[in-house]
């Protein structure tokens, strides 16, 4: 992986956890580690030689040792809305994507979590590149690490989704670790409500989540039967709809201790008639849930179209009268192809799926 160049252990790879073992492994003691913990990700220190409260021994020693490298910007687009988008070189030919998008009261950051997709949702442009690897824990919060420092106020980050590039419960471990990080008070201090995964539906992954945190769950559901959701989210076909949602039940607890929101993204003449809001109504009726509706983001080659804007507020208002707490997503960042769906950077596609697209699209 990348977490080392020159043989140096890039310390951003390291959650409190695996910081104290570290620290231990090179016969210091463990509480260095949220002193490194606070240099790093509060201060955006990355030269040992700052970090002052370490003797000149132990400075001179990690000098040798270790690293903080964060992942380089290649490029940094603003939208007319305030959307910031920076594409970020994570070796030299995968690049990834990270957006944040200002709103009144809050700064929400779109992660990523691997370089591509495996998955191949079909109304998804990350999808089309292929997949070409996971992010290592330091090339993910290596995104929320540089967000801050660019925006120069880490106050302005107040929510992280892992919403771009990937899915994240298919890198499961570096996933979690970087999500300890974002809620551990000696790093980014976000409680567990702010802090959101989505995923298409990895049960068995789901699961294991449950286990181990409470971050909020976003389940990419997108239709109301197993017939459309296997076209649509193909992983459908090996976790129906019936599980998924006993997952999320499960994930949700008994007493409600977790947030789940259904995402269903918004397809002209697919999902969007007022037959599937109902259905949609009654498939959730027993799991404790939001639903947010997003509205299509068209890209190249992609054979979809946004439903319009009556049929949206007409299904919306469908599932609002059932009882459902419903929002619809604002299209942010369009004019930098920053929006749901849109993230592509530049994947060394092992799939070979673009391939095989431009093949049948010639
Ligand atoms: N792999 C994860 C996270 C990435 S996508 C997942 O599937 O949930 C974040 C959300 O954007 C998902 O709900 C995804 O289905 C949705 N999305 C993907 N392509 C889109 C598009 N073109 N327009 C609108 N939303 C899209």
């Amino acid at each position: 992986m990348t977490e080392t160049s020159d043989g140096k252990i890039n310390l951003l790879a390291f959650d409190r956890k695996a910081m104290e073992d570290y620290f231990r492994s090179i016969g210091e003691k463990p509480f260095r580690a949220v002193q490194l913990l606070q240099w790093i990700h509060q201060r955006g220190v990355t030269d040992f030689a700052q970090m002052t409260n370490l003797s000149k021994a132990l400075r001179a020693r990690l000098e040798e040792l270790c690293e903080v490298r964060p992942p380089q910007i290649v490029l940094d687009q603003r939208s007319a809305d305030g959307t910031r988008k920076w594409l970020l070189q994570v070796d030299e030919q995968n690049r990834i994507e990270t957006v944040f998008i200002p709103e009144e009261g809050r700064g929400t950051l779109c992660v990523s979590s691997q370089v591509g997709c495996a998955l191949e949702c079909s109304f998804c442009s990350t999808a089309q590149q292929g997949f070409n690897r996971n992010l290592g824990v330091a090339e993910i919060i290596g995104q929320l690490w540089v967000a801050v420092r660019e925006l120069g106020d880490a106050a302005r980050i107040t929510n992280v989704v892992m919403m771009g590039m990937g899915e994240p419960l298919l890198n499961f471990n570096n996933v979690v670790s970087a999500m300890e990080l974002m809620m551990d008070d000696f790093a980014y201090c976000l409680s567990k409500r702010r802090v959101t995964l989505s995923t298409s539906g990895v049960v068995p992954a789901l699961d294991r989540l449950g286990e181990v945190t409470d971050v909020s769950l976003a389940v990419s559901l997108h239709a109301p039967d197993d017939a459309l959701r296997d076209e649509l989210v193909p992983i459908n076909k090996k976790y129906p709809i019936k599980e998924l949602l006993a997952a999320c039940k499960r994930y949700v607890g008994s007493d409600n201790r977790r947030k789940v929101t259904m995402e269903y993204v918004m397809l002209d003449g697919v999902n969007d008639t007022p037959a599937h809001a109902r259905a949609l109504v009654k498939l959730l009726s027993t799991v404790p849930s939001k639903v947010n509706l997003i509205p299509f983001n068209p890209f190249p080659n992609s054979r979809y179209r946004c439903s319009s804007r009556e049929t949206i507020t007409r299904f919306s208002e469908i599932l609002q009268a059932a009882g459902l707490i419903t929002t619809t997503r604002k299209t942010r960042g369009e004019d930098i192809d920053a929006a749901c769906g849109q993230l592509v950077g530049r994947v060394n596609d092992r799939s070979r799926r673009h391939i095989r697209l431009q093949a049948q699209s010639a």
